[in-house]
């Protein structure tokens, strides 16, 4: 079983623990290695992201706790970096690329916060048209190379509410065309895509991102696969890891990636 995972918030963003709480579970847990990724800045939307005068802190706070449980974990220091987000300052060891808006008409409408605001956005922008949103979104994931990504992050995040209310029709093949785009377009990065169960753990989906059948596509066109968490509580580290692992490895997958 994979006991490492690269994508974990803490209080430095929208996270409900401290890095140091984080280190000290995944311990606990017999974890080999943990990797933050704190929300980069988007000075469009500041409720979930870093603080940007704080960016310093959480470097030299992870770049610390490295140094002392190097003999019992590995620790790294990386960022989730919005496609949309200012050029974050400091070293870090990875990045990665997510996206977590779409823009259109000069307003970020947000995805993940609730079905209501996706909803909302798709009336008002995209005139009721789910699919419509679906390829622009696609559009922009597709761009994410110019974050020059470590990883790939939640590719179809969008989904998110999609089994508690459905928004999306994912057999479209208007969706399933633009979905597909995308993995084409990032493949040639050559950088591994998540397998992410977030919001397993927080409760919306039972089934990480991507969809199988986009993961069955990106193992089909040998493209990479790691596994995470996007953990935002100790309870979240290795939550749904071996489910995860399982399916992915029925759908073809043979090797999971790490950094
Ligand atoms: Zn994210
Ligand atoms: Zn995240």
């Amino acid at each position: 079983m994979i006991k490492a995972d690269f994508h974990v918030h803490t209080t430095y963003c929208d996270g409900k623990h401290t890095p140091e709480e984080m280190v000290k579970t995944a311990i606990s847990l017999g974890m080999t290695s943990l990797g933050f990724s704190v929300h980069s800045y988007t000075e469009f939307d500041q409720s979930y992201c870093i603080k940007k005068e704080r960016m310093a802190d959480y470097i030299e706070e992870i770049n610390s706790l490295k140094a002392k449980y190097s003999d019992k974990i590995r620790i790294l220091c990386g960022i989730e970096r919005d496609l949309y987000a200012e050029e974050p300052e400091g070293n870090f060891d990875y990045t990665i690329g997510s996206l977590h808006y779409v823009k259109k008409n000069g307003v970020y409408y947000t995805i993940d916060e609730s079905a209501d605001r996706l909803r909302q956005a798709i009336n008002e922008a995209w005139q009721g048209s789910a699919t419509a949103f679906a390829k622009d979104y696609y559009a922009e994931v597709s761009r994410m190379g110019e974050v020059s990504p470590d990883i790939i992050g939640h590719l179809d995040l969008i989904t998110k509410f999609d089994e508690v209310e459905p928004i999306f029709d994912t057999e479209d093949p208007a969706y399933i065309a633009a979905a597909k785009g995308a993995v084409d377009a990032l493949l040639p990065l050559g950088v591994p895509f998540e397998i992410n169960t977030g919001a397993i753990s927080r409760g919306y989906r039972k089934t990480p991102y991507p969809a199988p059948f986009l993961l069955s596509y990106i193992i089909e066109k040998g493209g990479k696969v790691i596994l995470s968490g996007d953990v935002h509580a100790v309870s979240g580290l290795l939550c749904h890891f071996e489910e995860a692992e399982a399916l992915a490895r029925s759908l073809g997958a043979d090797r999971f990636e790490t950094l």
